[in-house]
């Protein structure tokens, strides 16, 4: 593995690392906050848009896309340093689920008509997206799914629930997951749809966390119609679609990334604030913590680097189960993390909006949010059985 990057790539780094210094100065205050901040927040969201727009702008967006959707046909270690930059920069613009989710998915299991329609809008920054897939009775079970899909001529009607929404009250477009055969058990007899948010039939009920944030929604659905062109793959086979969603590169370098920045930013917190005498930085006990945590950083980033290399080298397929270990260990690393800086901070890390908050009270929010990573997108759980089945070949466990 080489971890070195050719003239043109540090270029290129430079060129990120520049726009995104620039622009990240116009962030509102509580953009990188929290993910709650960047998509609850009226002005972090409308940021967010402007941003993506720039990016858009600048044919950041889909780097790696073919051409005729709006791409470059970027390699993937440049879409990684992109990822890396902007994670260091808690960069706006990116919409995660139409980006990282729905487009490779698209790129590999939509027809063309498809394809035409939708990655265009997503390259221009025009569109958002979120995911319909998860409901009240089908989390990491996702194949007892009980959201039907019935056929009616040119459409489908769908009825049911989803739920953990995240973004469902931002975005345009939603990629679902319903059930178009009762009759097959499990994951045969789904099928995966594209949906206007806008359909009527469609209500959206916000889900506030506990520090009265709006991330989430369960969406409700009422004889709605989607017209049958807006299915992805074959009927029924709607599972093989979800399935690549989902493994889909996760090297996770841009919380990486963002641990480093926010790490830094800690450390210079420290370095400025005493208790009693001493700054916190010199007290013994919390210079070790900070060194474990640097250390840890270190070590995830180059787990991200050897994703990338399987990937460039092997394809999807054997980084599956290294991206399902990025994913543990990147986001229990945000808790651990969370969790110390809390415990550094004493009594003011449980103060949140106040002028006695340090940092814009991000340990405060971050220790009430944080868990929901190890869950959003597979839970630890999940992810390890994923990689006892498919590195560790052992049986699986469902
Ligand atoms: C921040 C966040 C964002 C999210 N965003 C979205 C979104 O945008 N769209 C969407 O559709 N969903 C979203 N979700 C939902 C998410 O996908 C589910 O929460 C997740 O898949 C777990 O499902 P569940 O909550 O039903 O828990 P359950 O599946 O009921 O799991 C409960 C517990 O049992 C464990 N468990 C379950 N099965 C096994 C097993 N086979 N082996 C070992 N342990 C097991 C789990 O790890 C967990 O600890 C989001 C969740 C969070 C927290």
């Amino acid at each position: 593995m080489d971890f070195r990057y050719t003239p043109e790539e540090k270029a290129l780094e430079k060129e990120f690392d520049a726009f995104f210094r620039e622009e990240m100065k116009n962030a509102p205050p509580e953009w990188g906050t929290s993910l709650e901040a960047m998509i609850g927040v009226d002005e972090c969201w409308e940021f967010h848009k402007a941003t993506a727009k720039k990016l858009a702008a600048k044919g950041w967006l889909a780097r790696p896309w073919p051409r005729e959707y709006g791409g470059e046909e970027a390699s993937l270690i440049e879409q990684f340093i992109f990822n890396d930059v902007m994670g260091y920069h808690k960069g706006a613009g990116v919409d995660h689920w139409g980006i990282a989710l729905l487009a490779p998915t698209l790129l590999v299991g939509a027809n063309e008509e498809q394809k035409m329609e939708h990655l265009p809008p997503i390259a221009r920054g025009e569109i958002w997206w979120t995911q319909l897939w998860s409901e009240p009775g089908a989390g990491s079970d996702l194949a007892s799914h009980t959201t039907r899909a019935v056929r009616d001529g040119d459409d489908y009607i769908i009825n049911g629930q989803k739920v953990w929404t995240t973004g469902g009250h931002r975005a345009d477009w939603g990629f679902l997951l319903a059930r178009t055969d009762p009759e097959q058990r499990r994951s045969r007899g789904l099928s995966f749809f594209l949906l206007d948010m806008k359909s009527p039939g469609i209500t959206i009920k916000p889900i506030l966390h506990m520090e009265k944030s709006h991330l989430f929604n369960e969406v409700f659905f009422d004889d709605v119609r989607v017209p049958v062109r807006n299915r992805v793959g074959e009927e029924n086979e709607g599972w093989v679609a979800s399935q690549m969603t989902a493994n889909f590169e996760r090297s996770m370098i841009e919380l990486f990334s963002f641990l480093r920045r926010e790490l830094e930013e800690f450390i210079e917190y420290c370095r400025e604030t005493k208790r009693g005498d001493t700054s916190l930085a010199s007290n013994a006990l919390v210079r070790h913590r900070l060194a474990q945590i640097a250390i840890d950083i270190e070590a995830g980033r180059a787990f991200s680097y050897s994703i990338v290399w399987s990937q460039i080298k092997g394809g999807l397929i054997m980084a599956a189960p290294l991206a399902a270990a990025a994913k543990v260990l990147a986001t229990e690393l945000v808790q651990r993390f969370t969790y110390i800086g809390c415990d550094i901070l004493g009594q003011y890390g449980q103060v949140g909006e106040s002028g006695w908050a340090p940092l814009m009270g991000r340990f405060e929010k971050g220790y009430q949010t944080c868990p929901g990573l190890c869950m959003a997108g597979g839970t630890s759980e999940i992810m390890r059985n994923l990689i006892c089945s498919l590195g560790l070949g052992l049986p699986r466990s469902w």
